[in-house]
Order: structure tokens, then sequence, then C-alpha cells
């Protein structure tokens, strides 16, 4: 699959349910209203959609929610997928919030995932449960250790929150790379309705990196996945830490993915609204002919880049679908 821009897409995000059972402020209102399950993917559908795209060139798939471990049965589908691990696939991964690792950390291993992202915005109790709402940091911290037990490597997420957790991003580098872990900063970006202003959460990461500067050496690095992340080495604790920032920089020339919503639409690219629709052309026929025409149809109005702003006139999400639904 190659776009109108040259780009070659073989990178799938597949939000598997928009369920979760935390509920953090940046990303969902506390008293959330989730799909009707008819308008959901079954598990056969998203795994015969990754077949799909499999065949059409993807070969890193990244399924992510909602909470993607909380969706009954999910273990099924990363079996499936597991199953094309060199046939097709070059790697399966997954991001998650953590809370259900202790319980899948040894069967996502067994499926033949190596890598997995956990999100992790704060290793202090009262915080974490501010954050996340419904969160339990232990569990998390349980589950942690499970992943690296079940030898899964795993890379910190961490979403800088202006006066929220700037004060805990050097403690948890250093807490991540002690453990051989890598870490990604993300901006918080404006996608969803939320209780809180998202103006008041900005916290730039160009001065995060700054302010980081002045205590490690950061080295740039070629390190890159497609994806928006920019990473470099941190020469003091050999780790690395990579940055999302969506709003300060743009990411979308080297962009060599598209994401799959829980309810089937294809997202070209995850700033713009323009998608397809692949479940009624999925639930139509058995057949994947109709399928692979919508996909190709979709990839060739692949949008060039992305729109993002915060701005204090501008307080409203600029995207109005959730983080949840389209897979982050
Ligand atoms: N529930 C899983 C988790 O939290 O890792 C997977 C889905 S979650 C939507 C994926 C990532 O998106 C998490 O790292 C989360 O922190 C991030 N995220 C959610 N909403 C966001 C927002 N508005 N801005 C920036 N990052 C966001
Ligand atoms: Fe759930 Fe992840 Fe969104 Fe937090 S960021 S509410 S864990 S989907």
């Amino acid at each position: 699959m190659i776009d109108p821009f040259g780009r070659t897409i073989s990178y799938l995000r597949v939000s598997v349910t928009d369920r979760c059972d935390f509920r953090c402020v940046y990303c969902m209102a506390e008293h959330m209203t989730f799909l009707p399950k008819a308008e959901v993917l079954s598990l056969e559908e998203i795994a015969r959609l990754c077949s799909v795209f499999i065949a059409k060139g993807v070969k890193r798939i990244r399924l992510t929610g909602g909470e993607p471990l909380v969706r009954r049965g999910v273990m099924t589908l990363f079996e499936t997928l597991g199953a094309r691990l060199g046939d097709g696939l070059d790697e399966l991964t997954v991001t998650t919030n953590g809370s259900q690792l202790a319980r899948f950390a040894k069967p996502l291993a067994a499926a033949g995932v190596r890598r997995i992202n956990v999100s992790l915005d704060s290793r202090d109790d009262a915080r974490f449960r501010a954050i996340t709402r419904w969160g339990d940091l232990n569990q998390v911290l349980h589950g942690i250790d499970a992943a690296q037990d079940a030898g899964l490597s795993v890379k910190i997420n961490m979403v800088a929150m202006k006066g929220v957790n700037e004060d805990e991003i050097a403690p948890m580098l250093e807490w991540a790379h002690s453990r051989g872990m890598d870490m990604t900063l993300i901006e918080v970006m404006p996608m969803g309705e939320i209780d809180g202003d998202r103006v008041e959460q900005y916290l730039p990461l160009s001065v995060v990196r700054a302010n980081l500067a002045r205590q490690y050496t950061l080295e740039e690095t070629a390190h890159r996945t497609g994806g928006p992340a920019r990473y470099v080495r941190v020469r003091e604790t050999g780790g690395r830490l990579g940055f999302i920032t969506p709003l300060t920089h743009n990411f979308c020339e080297s962009c060599n993915r598209v994401r799959v919503t829980c309810t089937g639409m294809l997202y070209m690219c995850l700033g713009q609204e323009d998608r397809a629709d692949l479940r009624t052309p999925l639930r139509a026929s058995n057949d994947d002919a109709l399928l692979r025409a919508a996909i190709d149809e979709a990839i060739a109005r692949k949008p060039k880049g992305h729109d993002f702003v915060i701005t204090r006139r501008q307080k409203a999400a600029a995207v109005p679908r959730t983080m949840s639904l389209t897979g982050g």
C-alpha cells in the first residue's frame, strides 16, 4: 500500500474496544457512554480485517483501545495474529494501561508478543488515582513486573501534564531506565470531549526537553519507528527517551501507519476526520474483495498531515473522537 505522497503503509493500529477500566482525565469523561455491542467488531471480524491488511503489506500490528486487555476473549485474537508472525507479519505489539498484565503477561509472550507499551503517568499513589480516576498503581506496577518476568520488553508511555506530573518526569526516566525500560513522553492531544481544560494541561515537550537537557546529556539517535516519536539516548542512564510532539512538531512526512477503530472505521490520519467504513464491506460478504477495494480507496486519499491546535480561543477538542475510540 503506497499513498499519494509515496509513503508505504506497513503499520496498523487496531482499537479492539472503546471500553476501559480507567478514566484518565485527558482521555475520557468520568461518565463515558460506551458503544453498543452491535457496533463493535467481533474478535473474528478484527482478525479477518487484520489478515486482509497483512495480505496488503502490513508488517506490524499494534492492538490498543480503550484498554485492549479488558476485552473478553482478547487472547484468542493475540493467538490468531501471533500465528501470522513470520508468515506476513513481523511484529505484534500492544499498548496497555497495565492493569491486567499480571494475568496476561505470560499468555501475551506465548502468543509471540515481544514488546509492549505500558502507560504510566505517575508513580505516586494519590496522583496516579487522580489522573486515572479509577486506576490502582500497585496493580500496574505488579503488571510491569510480570511483563518483565515474562521476558517482554516494556516501554513506558507518560503523558506530560503541566502542574500535574511535571516534577516526576526525571524520576520516572531514572526508574524506567534503571529497569531497562525505554520511555516515551507524550504531549496532551486535543482529542475527544473531556471534563477538564486542555489548555491548562498542555505542557510543550520542547520545554520538558530543554529542562532535561540541563540535567542530562541527550544524544540524538537515528532510531525511528515511522511514528510520531523522536528518540534520544540519555548518556547518564544509557536508556532511550522518546518525545511524541504532535503539537510542536510535524511528524507526518514519514508516517507509515493507519488506524482502525473498534467499529471498523479506518482513519488514515490520527488528526483528521476523514475515514473509511470497513465494517460495511466486512459484514456484507465473506469474500474479501469489497474490503480490499475499500482499503485501496482509503489509502489513495491518506492526507499529507494533520492540523491539531490547542489555543486559548479554541478550547474545544480539535478532533471530536476520543483517543480510546481511535486507538492511541
Ligand atoms: N488504555 C491503553 C493505555 O492507556 O495505554 C491503550 C489506549 S490509550 C488511548 C493509548 C495512549 O494514548 C496512552 O498512552 C494514553 O496516555 C494516550 N492518550 C490518551 N488520550 C490522550 C490525549 N488526549 N493526549 C495524549 N495522549 C493521550
Ligand atoms: Fe483508558 Fe488508556 Fe484512555 Fe486511560 S488512556 S482512559 S487507560 S484508554
